[in-house]
């Protein structure tokens, strides 16, 4: 049996090694949210490509207020957002100006509404202004010819807005992994399907799925294999075909019809691991095959959903060029006790609140890996190390938010 700790290292040097340099798509740039730049984005232009006003006011020549007892202006006309003024502004003269127009030649300064009074078209102003005050300058953002956007940032809502005021429609992102899921056991039946004697609906098929699509990576699925040695060998090397990892749920374990770690075997596959020190989770495997990654799944409910998100997520999003290196854990304050055994590092799911600047982790329920109750009652986990047993309430320990 392997620490979780070290499983996660060799995975994620396992899916550093598979060389993504080279998969990339164009595409449209609101599908590009969540995903990864594969190019340097250029500016093609300077933002803003004018001087422009950050404020409803008056637009003047800051000279014109210095110095002086009595600052009377005469208003021009109005420049809205989007005019362009062709007349230059002359000495004490001002031009009406809306925020985001284009500063008039000969401008210098903007003065706010609220602070002038005009009668008739004379503008009475009682301050000093000062130069540049309330412009936005041409360029202070981006300059022509630089490079704001960066091969490997995450695209997130402000870098799809930073790409379509720059014209950008589509952009090179890197290539979703395609994940290959192979859901094996005599007794599952179809979701659509009325509960029979000895069996259960399918579940994990479902939320392998949900998972993957959390994770921004596509979906094969070779649906539901009975517990057949040589029809599960058949989808699984079907699922390396069209996938760049393959997860199998079910049949992980040493039970009599537990077949996958024999066709790992068997195909010669490079077997990393086959057993893990966390709770829920232990039956989790892990092989490369033709450059691909395999994990095989337990076929417990909760267990195929934490080992996806402590295993298989980071490989997905590491292939899909994130690389996150921050830990999202947070020290959270226990409310109740939580009973749990020495040995393996152990995922309780709880309901995690923030009480005066606080967190506190709640009991959701039973942590029975067969259940998914308990994770639907819950926004995080806590973590009790491998060699910790029962916590206390009262007792500080790490936690974190879950599918976030
Ligand atoms: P296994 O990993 O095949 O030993 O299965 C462990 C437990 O998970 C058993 O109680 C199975 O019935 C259950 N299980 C396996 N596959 C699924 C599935 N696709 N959906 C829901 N439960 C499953
Ligand atoms: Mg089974």
């Amino acid at each position: 049996m392997i620490e979780a700790g070290q499983a996660k290292k060799i995975i994620n040097e396992e899916s550093k090694l598979l060389n993504r340099e080279n998969k990339y798509e164009k595409v449209y740039i609101l599908d590009s949210l969540n995903r990864v730049l594969a190019e340097d984005i250029y500016s093609l232009d300077n933002l803003p490509p004018f001087d422009k006003s950050a404020m409803d006011g008056y637009a003047i020549r800051s000279l014109d207020t210095q110095n002086k007892e009595n600052i009377i202006l005469k208003v021009k006309s109005l420049i809205k957002a989007g005019d362009s003024c062709e007349e230059p502004l002359k000495e004490d003269e001002a031009y009406k100006i809306m925020t985001g127009a284009m500063l008039p030649r000969g401008a210098d300064a903007v003065i706010q509404i609220e602070r002038v009074k005009v009668e008739s078209d004379n503008l009475y102003i009682c301050e000093e202004v000062k130069k540049d005050n309330n412009i936005i300058k041409l360029g202070e953002e981006i300059l022509k010819g630089d490079v704001p956007l960066k091969k490997g940032t995450l695209i997130r809502p402000p870098e799809i807005g930073l790409l379509a005021s720059l014209g950008y429609e589509f952009i090179n992102v890197y290539k979703a992994p395609t994940v290959g899921i192979v859901i094996t056991g005599d007794e599952l039946i179809d979701i659509k399907s009325e509960i029979e004697k000895g069996k259960i609906r399918n579940s994990n098929e479902y939320s392998l799925k949900a998972l993957i699509k959390n994770s921004n990576a596509e979906v094969f699925s070779v649906g539901i294999v009975k517990d057949d040695r040589t029809a599960l060998k058949e989808k699984i090397l079907l699922a390396f075909e069209k996938s760049d990892i393959v997860i199998t749920s079910g049949g992980a374990s040493v039970g009599d019809y537990d077949f996958v770690k024999d066709i790992l075997r068997e195909i010669e596959a490079d077997i990393k691991f086959t057993c893990v020190a966390i709770k829920p989770g232990k039956p989790t495997s892990f092989a490369v095959y033709n450059s691909k990654l395999f994990f095989a799944l337990p076929g417990n409910p909760s267990a195929l959903i934490n080992t996806f998100e402590e295993f298989v997520k980071p490989a997905i999003r590491s292939m899909s060029g994130i690389f996150k290196n921050e830990s999202d854990e947070f020290q959270v304050v226990l409310k109740n006790d939580f009973k749990a055994k020495e040995g393996r590092e152990k995922y309780i799911f709880v309901k995690i609140e923030k009480e005066d600047g606080v967190y506190y982790a709640y009991n959701s329920g039973s942590q029975c890996s067969n259940h998914l109750r308990a994770m639907c009652n819950s926004n995080g986990v806590i973590i009790i190390p491998k060699n910790i047993g029962s916590v206390r309430a009262g007792e500080v320990i790490n936690g974190k938010f879950i599918f976030r």
